[in-house]
């Protein structure tokens, strides 16, 4: 029980509070200065010539006592948090910590922190400021006196998972105790939490319902060169906040040196920057053009494992599918490499958002060994996403494959589409990724392009996620935020007027808001869901329709990765076996049909074996179960009704077709007069169904999930629905479109 636990929780008083920083001497404990005044600062000490050494990171003793005799009992000293002994691991991290270039610039960051509301920090990816500068902030603010806590905010969810994990470790705490992280559908926080990463879409919701962000003392925008969304709405949102709460502390961070636009956007805010301490990266290009960088990349890997000496690889790849796909194929050629030569071990990682978390850790597990006595090292690759670009550092490696290419999103506010596309990259994110070799001794960064296309087609810097985005959930947001003069709302790059006019429009049609452009009750209600407004709208009015348990489901299956497993081997085995749950009506009443046989006793008496069997997977089943269940609390929070149709009943089905309609009548799309192909309602664009899809062709109408363009515009995860439909549930956006 957490109250309980906290109950029996130390909890030191300002003044029984003790800086283990100042401890110096040879068992770490003689010189600890307890805190006398409660308000005045408690700075770390500049490290000196015999410095900080290995003093423990301790720093709350009871006052009773004397701090020597709270921290040294019999089984060395004493975690502050817990009052547990430190580990060893604890130790050994803090010599790695006090290496960290940021470290020796703590004052220099103390000074300027206390002197100014905002503040940007900038330093090399891998200086330490995600993991160590919230914890400076931490151990002088002592936020928890106050009630309060600090929060570092993370464009992705992994890294968010990653470090808190990482700062626990530092710590010796349990992960979600003092230090948690808060990402969509997790909140792996508890009532003891001080540090709380987070992703910057949490921080952003968490302020609609708290204004003035009242619970930190503290926020860090991390990863601020990313620009993404949410991140530059908070940079908006906080330079308000900053004027209504005169001791909130702002810390913006960066990992690129071209800080001036935040300085100059937070009215001449410091900066702080540490010099980076990389060593020299080669830098080699492909002498042509590479149709197939997949494949080059992976000889490439196998090129550099056969001649090069000992280093870690890096491989940049786009997703999930490409990442595994590439883990496979090198794993079988380094085994034939390693039969025919002598070369070491090499192993293989893969890191992408949707890994587990245990799976996202062991990119930090050492390269093996020799396989022989004296045999050459083993290595380790690591074939990531862009997370691996800033968010995250792996130490050791050496080499760096670039194919220049990332997942992007892009929003085209005429055909009012938005989509993950495979883009090139920009020569800034190049040079993020070739940095990555020079980390712990020179290294070698090999572009699968030329140096000419480098040069001419790659753009100099990517644009700002809000200049490529659908804004409806932003501005619902907004509205909620209480911003409702969005045209005059501080942002640092404005979206076009095109992409804001369209996102009121389609929140308009949604009917989230009036014709004013004011929040309505059922606007209030989808924001309180984090999900894109057309599905909340969706869950909402389902109990209309006699289905919302139903709705919950497959809202949480449109929320999670893809439940269909089709490895290349078995294609043609999963695709039957797909179609054991295929549903004539479509895509949606398929995952729906899975959804139950998953949850049926059968498949519960041994989930592991069953999805094997049925080729799903099991990680995203339970994942939807996780999400089904927070969005279950947030309908009962909010008094919405969970009912379901009798599955005997015939309309059981033609319910959720219905109240699908009623969220998505703006993805629809109608049959061509040559029957060929579908043409969208919203934008008469020519488009596919997705091979993926269970649906014949009959279908004259149907509501699409995702537009995904490749070389082909297709529609996915389609169902096919009844015109009347349409005009019945959506008459506003009919008559005026058809
Ligand atoms: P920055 O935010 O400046 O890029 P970080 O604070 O993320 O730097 O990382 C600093 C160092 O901490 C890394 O170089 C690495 O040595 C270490 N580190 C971070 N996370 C982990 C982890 N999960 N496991 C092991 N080492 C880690
Ligand atoms: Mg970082």
């Amino acid at each position: 029980m957490p109250e309980e636990r906290a109950s029996k929780r130390y909890k030191p008083s300002a003044d029984e509070v003790v800086n283990p920083y100042l401890a110096d001497n040879q068992d770490g404990l003689d010189n600890i200065h307890t805190r006398s005044t409660p308000k005045k600062k408690l700075g770390f000490e500049k490290s000196s010539a015999n410095g900080l050494q290995d003093a423990p990171l301790t720093n709350f003793v009871r006052h009773q006592t004397t701090a020597e005799q709270a921290l040294k009992v019999e089984d060395g000293p004493l975690n502050p948090f817990n009052l547990k002994p430190l580990s060893q691991k604890y130790f050994d991290i803090l010599k790695i910590r006090r290496g960290l270039p940021v470290h020796l610039q703590r004052q220099e960051f103390l000074d300027l922190y206390h002197s100014t509301q905002i503040l940007v920090f900038v330093g090399e990816t891998g200086s330490g400021k995600t993991t160590q500068i919230p914890q400076f902030v931490l151990f002088d603010d002592l936020p928890h006196l106050e009630g309060k806590m600090v929060a570092c905010t993370q464009p992705r969810r992994v890294a968010a998972m990653s470090v808190a994990k990482r700062v626990a470790d530092e710590l010796d705490v349990a992960l979600g105790e003092e230090v948690g992280y808060s990402i969509r559908f997790e909140d792996n926080t508890s009532n003891r939490t001080i540090l709380k990463y987070m992703t910057d879409g949490m921080l952003l919701r968490e302020a609609m319902n708290d204004h003035n962000l009242d619970r930190y003392s503290c926020i860090i925008l991390d990863e601020a060169h990313e620009r993404t969304l949410a991140t530059d709405i908070l940079m908006g949102l906080l330079k308000e906040i900053a004027l209504r709460r005169k001791e909130l502390k702002i810390i913006i961070m960066s990992a690129t040196l071209d800080a001036q636009k935040f300085q100059m956007y937070f009215h001449d805010a410091p900066l702080l920057a540490v010099p980076g301490r990389t060593h020299p990266v080669e830098i080699y290009y492909t002498p042509e053009y590479q149709r197939d960088y997949l494949e080059a990349a992976i000889q490439t890997v196998l090129q550099i494992h056969a001649t090069e000496p000992s280093g870690d690889i890096l491989l940049f790849l786009t997703g999930e599918e490409e990442i595994e796909d590439a883990c496979r194929k090198i794993s079988l050629e380094a085994d034939e490499l390693i039969r025919e030569t002598d070369c070491g071990e090499l192993k293989v990682y893969p890191l992408y958002g949707s890994l587990p978390p245990q799976q996202q850790q062991k990119i930090f597990e050492p390269a093996p060994g020799p396989r022989v006595k004296n045999g050459p090292p083993g290595r380790k690759i690591v074939i990531s996403t862009n997370i691996a670009e800033t968010s995250l550092t792996i130490d050791g490696i050496v080499y760096v494959i670039d194919p220049g290419f990332s997942k992007q999103k892009v929003y085209n506010p005429r055909i009012r589409v938005e989509s993950l596309l495979v883009a090139p990259i920009s020569k800034a994110s190049a040079q993020q990724r070739a940095g990555r070799a020079g980390r712990t001794r020179p290294g070698k960064c090999f572009r699968l392009y030329t140096e000419e296309a480098f040069k001419k087609e790659l753009n100099e810097q990517s644009y700002p996620e809000i200049l490529r985005s659908n804004l409806s959930s932003t501005v619902l947001e907004l509205k909620k935020l209480g911003i409702d003069d969005l045209v005059h709302f501080d942002f640092m790059d404005p979206p076009a007027p095109e992409t804001m006019m369209r996102a009121l429009e389609e929140l308009n049609y949604l009917a989230c808001l009036d014709d004013d452009g004011n929040l309505t009750p059922l606007g209030r209600l989808a924001s309180d869901f984090p999900l894109d407004p057309m599905l909340a709208v969706m869950l909402i009015t389902s109990p209309e329709f006699y289905c919302s348990n139903e709705m919950l489901s497959l809202t949480a299956l449109l929320s999670v990765p893809s439940i269909f497993v089709r490895p290349n081997s078995a294609r043609k085995k999963a695709d039957e076996m797909k179609m054991t749950f295929r549903h004539v009506d479509g895509d949606h009443l398929t995952l729906l049909n899975v959804y139950h046989a998953f949850k049926s006793p059968e498949a519960q008496y041994n989930p592991a074996q069953w999805c094997y069997d049925h080729f799903l997977s099991l990680r995203s089943l339970q994942s939807a179960d996780n999400v089904r269940l927070q969005l279950k609390r947030i309908m009962e929070k909010n008094d919405l009704d969970l009912i379901s149709t009798p599955f005997e009943d015939p309309n059981y089905y033609n319910n959720v077709r219905r109240a699908l309609t009623s969220g998505f009548f703006m993805q629809v799309a109608k049959k061509s007069s040559s029957g060929k192909h579908y043409i969208t309602v919203k934008d008469n664009q020519d488009v596919l169904l997705h091979p993926s899809t269970v649906l014949e062709k009959e279908s004259e109408w149907v509501v699409y999930n995702e537009f995904v363009l490749t070389t082909k515009n297709y529609i996915r995860t389609v169902t096919t629905i009844k015109p009347e439909w349409l005009f019945e549930l959506a008459p506003a956006y009919f008559d005026i479109n058809t």
